[in-house]
């Protein structure tokens, strides 16, 4: 989409000469011819940069790009007279991003106007890529899952919550039972191929506010907020019965099914996070040592 600019200054004939010029390019705009009337198009339309006259009606440039700024991600561009009682520094002070002496050159204020939206769209696209490396950061390649680094920060912050509203929090570790044979018959691609669909599997039997991790190999970690150990239980047998009844196809003609092993722990009062993991991973520990296939819970109590 073309940029929207907004040209503010109360020398009519000047602001419409202005607005011609930019028009010339390709670029939409809008005109206001005070300070307050700037303010209403803001308010209604979208913008990415203001020309502004320093000296205004009302309200003056200064004390509009300081508005701006506050409210906004918009660039401003002042124009003032080489006469003027303003300088350089005190526009930039406020925010602006260029300085245009009046009269103003056209094709000088048209470099500048340019110069302003390439480095915006620079901005934009560093900004993009920062998004995407923080995603990429805590993001398991395969599974598309949280990774493990991020588990650790997201069930601090989750027990800070549970601690501070007095409300449940619960704990899952997941492993597939005897996942190194299934690896060693069919291959590492095959076995990475269960490991993607239980993440899906896990996923889709799970609500919006629970999180899931690959918190190394074939080993996965739920947090429940708002969820009691009985209630975790319900969402583990679901996805252990939903895994079971899968049916894997690694090889031609071949139908192997396979099974997991749960644990759960419920937080206990005034529990540090490590000891609350220890405690679900322990859970896991003894539904492996039952001979798998099975859901331990430890309840808070417990
Ligand atoms: P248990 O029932 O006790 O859990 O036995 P297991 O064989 O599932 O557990 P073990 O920890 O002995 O083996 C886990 C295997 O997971 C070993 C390792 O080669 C495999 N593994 C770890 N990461 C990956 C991965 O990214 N892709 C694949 N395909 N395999 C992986
Ligand atoms: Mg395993």
């Amino acid at each position: 989409m073309d940029a929207h600019i907004l040209i503010v200054d109360d020398d009519v004939p000047v602001c419409n000469a202005m607005d011609k010029y930019i028009q010339m390019f390709n670029y939409k705009t809008s005109k206001a011819f005070s300070a307050e009337e700037a303010v209403q198009v803001l308010a209604s339309s979208r913008v990415q940069v203001v020309i502004t006259d320093i000296m205004l009606p009302g309200m003056n440039g200064l004390e509009l790009t300081r508005l701006i700024k506050k409210k906004y991600n918009i660039d401003v561009i002042m124009m003032t007279g080489h006469s003027a009682d303003y300088s350089y520094e005190e526009a930039i002070d406020k925010g602006a991003s260029d300085f245009v002496f009046k009269p103003v050159r056209f094709e000088e204020l048209m470099l500048r106007l340019k110069r302003v939206l390439r480095e915006q769209k620079l901005a934009k696209e560093r900004d993009r890529i920062l998004r995407q490396l923080q995603e990429l950061a805590i993001t398991d390649d395969l599974t598309k899952l949280y990774n493990s680094r991020h588990f650790h920060t997201q069930l601090e912050s989750e027990i800070d919550r549970a601690v501070r509203y007095k409300r449940a929090l619960s704990l899952m570790f997941m492993d597939i039972d005897r996942f190194k044979r299934y690896n060693d018959t069919y291959g590492h691609l095959e076995g990475d191929k269960m490991l993607v669909r239980f993440a899906q599997i896990i996923r889709s039997n799970l609500r919006k506010t629970d999180s899931t991790y690959r918190y190394g190999g074939d080993e996965f970690t739920i947090i429940l907020p708002e969820t009691t150990a009985r209630d975790a239980d319900i969402a583990a047998k679901r996805i252990k019965t939903s895994m079971e009844t899968e049916r894997f196809l690694p090889e031609n003609g071949k139908t192997e099914r396979v099974t997991i092993s749960v644990g759960i722990a419920e937080y206990r009062p005034r529990e540090d996070l490590t000891t609350f993991v220890q405690r679900a991973d322990q859970a896991m520990f003894l539904s492996k040592h039952k001979g798998r296939n099975h859901v331990t819970i430890l309840h808070p109590d417990a």
